[in-house]
């Protein structure tokens, strides 16, 4: 019998048969705050000693060392998301992005392996547009409430509704979802992904909040779906109010995917990867990210002199990746993020559709 005529739970035993002979399991290895793990893991220490307190560091610094380890002796690379934490931004990313920049940046490395540190749709978004590559995920678990708000048969249903409306969906869902439309599009990217198709109306699909910053850039009409980020859609534009009256100068840069009221009290609305460059281009006294909490402890070192106010929200989707999970992930191989062929296919299309936009 070939592999694709066996059951699904067959195929996934065989893989993980094929996977243990190319990769057989490693040792764990000694987790001990010896003075060679300071010794490696000291420069890295003084990139987050502003958000780690150096009485926590012996608690990361052998897992971090240990991992590095495995990554040569695996020719892995780690993607990490803007929203990690600093011990894993700081300390074993070997590409840090929004999802958008850590999958197309997979595409030039020559590692057998990649350890995606985000959530699930961020994995699957890496194996679409590197089908050869291992892919794994250091907790399966690690969801996200856009992409669960909608499935790839409530897309066919927009169809039904909406003949002939073409069918733009935000990266933050399933690669199944991304198989039933026309184009992806990130929150950076979004006006100029919508305005390319040449129609009078589009469908944005899952955020609704990204599909209403949208129609305000532009003259095509937007049509959308009830998805939400359980972390950007907390804050309230009140509360920006109050956090300008209490911190004069203040700068309010906020993701695209807060409630508008949130959005219009902002100085600057864009994705991570833009908030960094702003930061950087404007040099702001103080600034309010209006984000994820991790955002700001990891970009701090590359906007020196700009004082981050709080408030942020952590993402529980997120904060499920730790050290422990990362290292688990490379000394057993687990747990791998597979796309079915034939919905990687078409899910890469759509994808690369929009990669392939002139800027
Ligand atoms: S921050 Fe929001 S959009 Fe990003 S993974 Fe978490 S729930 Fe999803």
């Amino acid at each position: 019998m070939s592999t694709t005529q066996q059951p699904p739970h067959a195929q996934a035993a065989e893989r993980t048969a094929q996977r243990a002979r190319v990769f057989p399991p490693k040792a764990m290895p000694a987790l001990e705050y010896t003075r060679e793990v300071a010794e490696a893991t000291t420069p890295i220490y003084e990139k987050v000693r502003h958000v780690i307190p150096e009485i926590e560091w012996p608690a990361h610094a052998p897992y971090i060392k240990a991992i590095n380890d495995l990554k040569a002796e695996r020719n892995a690379i780690i993607l990490a998301h803007n929203y990690m934490t600093p011990e894993i931004y700081h300390g074993v990313a070997d590409i840090v992005g929004d999802s958008l920049q850590l999958a197309k940046e997979a595409v030039k490395s020559e590692a057998d392996v990649i350890v995606q540190c985000g959530v699930h749709f961020m994995a699957e978004t890496s194996k679409i547009l590197n089908p050869d590559k291992t892919i794994l995920m250091p907790d399966m678990e690690a969801g996200c409430s856009l992409a669960q708000s909608i499935t790839a048969e409530d897309v066919r249903g927009l169809r039904e509704e909406h003949p002939g409306v073409p069918i733009v969906t935000y990266v933050n869902t399933s690669a199944e979802v991304k198989a039933e439309c026309d184009i992806c599009c990130t929150s950076s990217n979004a006006v100029q992904v919508v305005e390319s198709l040449g129609a009078p109306r589009v469908l944005l699909v899952p955020d609704q909040y990204l599909a209403a910053d949208v129609a305000l850039r532009t003259d095509v009409e937007i049509l959308t779906w009830e998805g939400a980020c359980v972390v950007h859609q907390r804050f309230t534009g009140a509360e920006m109010r109050e956090y300008r009256e209490a911190v004069p100068g203040v700068k309010i840069i906020a993701h695209p995917e807060c409630p508008t009221d949130v959005t219009a009290e902002a100085d600057y609305i864009g994705s991570t990867a833009g908030m960094i460059t702003w930061l950087k281009d404007n040099h702001p006294e103080k600034a309010l990210l209006v984000t994820e909490c991790s955002m700001a402890d990891n970009i701090a070192s590359e906007a020196p002199g700009v004082e981050f106010v709080r408030p942020c929200n952590l993402c529980p989707y997120m904060k499920m990746i730790t050290l422990p999970k990362i290292l688990d992930s490379l000394v057993n191989m687990r747990d791998e993020v597979t796309v079915d062929p034939v919905i990687a296919a078409c899910a890469r299309t759509a994808v690369e559709r929009m990669i392939n936009l002139k800027s």
